[in-house]
């Protein structure tokens, strides 16, 4: 029963965007924000998230509004500021798609978190210290990171039919390319979100269950699409706040090949050849603060048991030695020393037999 309330709603949704109830694909002109683009041609500029106790912000969008209606495409960057990566590929994007032969619309959110970016923090949004993506759907009148999440949500995860939460590993992380496939239950959903995850190109990907089913507390950017009955997925492609040629051009391809998925642009996306279906993750944390000496290497197999990592005092006495709870693979791992109880260490996952 629940399952068939869900597929109607998807139902709805569907025929909701197909009637560019929000300005969308099917208008002359698409709007997010300020930002305005005529149909057949591009826009670029901000969204502003007005100041309240802390200075405020702005979100720096480019609209693509194909000549020809289609599906609006969802890419979102630097949610986490210092993952470089996914945001110099969206460069790329925006100089290599062409309105005027585009089928459709995409939405470029270049850098979610700029204030993040601006002053190169890890996970956290300067002034209020929260993580940007735990705070989703957001709250207008709530903190920056807060702020931000509800102007994300009402500009971009509701005007587009399909959404991209492009990561990489953040500053202090190695982390080998990985995607995940959120599950919502419904199966004829969570089918289009797979072929999502698989257009996107990433061979190991992630059967996520374990994400809240509460939309108003949906805390990730890609869930709250999900939760909206938007097919999305997470990906997580660069690491240790590197601009790595061949982690900027995965992400490129991964966004093509999503284009291609919903007939924006000509062409089949190429899903991996081999992928790695992970359907069992846990991500260990640090129990104290201390200084972090990782060893094993990004992307390593485990056994169960097996030590991961040493946990020290500041004076480099050893307070815990960090295990893989289950055998599998080191999907990331924090490569540098700082380590503060309660945040991630690593995260190891089981390849699906
Ligand atoms: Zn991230």
């Amino acid at each position: 029963m629940k399952r068939r309330g869900r597929l109607k709603a998807a139902a709805l949704a569907a025929l909701v965007l197909g009637g560019g109830a929000f300005g969308g694909a099917e208008e002359e002109v698409f709007s997010v924000g300020p930002v305005r683009a005529a149909r057949g041609t591009s826009a670029s500029g901000f969204i502003d998230v007005p100041a309240k106790a802390d200075p405020g912000t702005r979100i720096p969008v480019t609209v693509i509004h194909g000549a020809k209606p289609g599906k609006v495409l969802a890419f979102v960057a630097g949610t986490h500021g210092a993952e470089y990566p996914p945001i110099l590929a969206l460069h790329r994007i925006r100089e290599m798609v062409d309105p005027k032969t585009l089928a459709g619309t995409v939405l470029l959110v270049h850098i979610a978190n700029l204030p993040s970016f601006v002053r190169r923090t890890v996970y956290w949004t300067p002034h209020d210290w929260k993580n940007l993506n735990r705070v989703f759907p957001g709250d207008a009148s709530g903190t920056l990171s807060q702020r931000m999440a509800r102007v994300l949500t009402d500009e971009v995860v509701k005007k587009c039919d399909a959404l991209v939460d492009m990561h990489c590993g953040d500053a202090n992380e190695a982390l080998i390319p990985y995607s995940y496939w959120i599950i919502s239950g419904d199966r004829a959903f969570d089918a289009r979100t797979k072929d999502l995850a698989l257009a996107f190109g990433i061979r190991h990907i992630i059967i996520d269950t374990e994400r809240t089913k509460d939309p108003k507390d949906s805390k990730y950017l890609g869930n709250t699409a999900v939760l909206m009955g938007k097919p999305a997925v997470t990906t997580e492609s660069g690491f240790l706040g590197r601009s790595d040629e061949e982690d900027i051009a995965r992400n490129v391809q991964g966004v093509l090949g999503v284009m291609k998925l919903y007939g924006l642009i000509p062409g089949r996306p190429e899903p991996p050849a081999d992928p790695v279906w992970i359907d069992r993750y846990v991500v260990v944390n640090a129990g104290a603060d201390g200084v972090w000496e990782p060893q094993a290497a990004m992307g390593a197999n485990v056994a169960e048991g097996q030590t991961v990592g040493l946990l020290r005092d500041y004076f480099g006495r050893v307070l815990e030695e960090l295990k893989a709870p289950f055998a599998g693979l080191v999907l990331y791992i924090v490569g540098t020393p700082p380590a503060n109880k309660g945040e991630p260490l690593f995260e190891v996952g089981r390849v699906k037999k």
